[in-house]
């Protein structure tokens, strides 16, 4: 499976025809994308991408059409490894509607005391630009499914409000 990318303005991710790289731009996650090049339309992200700096992290938090899930992990944490499959499942299912990012907070350790992140795993929805619910510990997808879909319908914030 083609790893994506996340850089500063967007989603980069691999034309499963052609092999160009796209960017997905974070204003425009819930739309359609076709290759620049070869004018395939390309599926949405299905995968839960790494996140390499706090800048693009803070760009997409702030930027994002659509809700944001992010797990906070780090690779000693056994129940991190246990939690990654759900996460997978979940961002397979949910394709188009959700993006899943993933931190690493040995790597990003500024981005873990910002937010406060005491334990890991923790899972937190972001949406329209601020944080809406959190939880910690690893679960079974369909349980991460549901936290998330709570947080997204209480919250009032499932479309941004430039969505056309
Ligand atoms: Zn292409």
């Amino acid at each position: 499976m083609a790893t994506n990318e996340l850089d500063n303005r967007g989603v980069v991710m691999a034309c499963p025809a052609c092999g160009k790289k796209n960017r997905l731009l974070f204003e425009r996650l819930g739309d359609p994308l076709r290759c620049g090049q070869c004018k395939t339309t390309l599926p949405p992200p299905a995968s839960p991408v790494e996140v390499r700096s706090s800048a693009d992290f803070d760009r997409l938090i702030a930027a994002a059409s659509l809700p944001v899930a992010v797990d906070y992990w780090a690779p000693w944490c056994g129940p991190c490894r246990m939690v990654a499959p759900e996460l997978e499942k979940v961002a397979a299912r949910q394709a188009g509607r959700l993006l899943i990012v993933k931190v690493n907070t040995d790597a990003l350790t500024d981005l873990g005391e910002r937010f406060g992140i005491r334990s890991i795993p923790t899972l937190a929805v972001f949406a329209g630009g601020r944080e809406i619910a959190r939880t910690s510990g690893a679960r079974p997808a369909p349980e991460i499914e549901a936290f998330i879909a709570k947080a997204v319908s209480s919250s009032g914030t499932r479309e941004h409000e430039t969505h056309a």
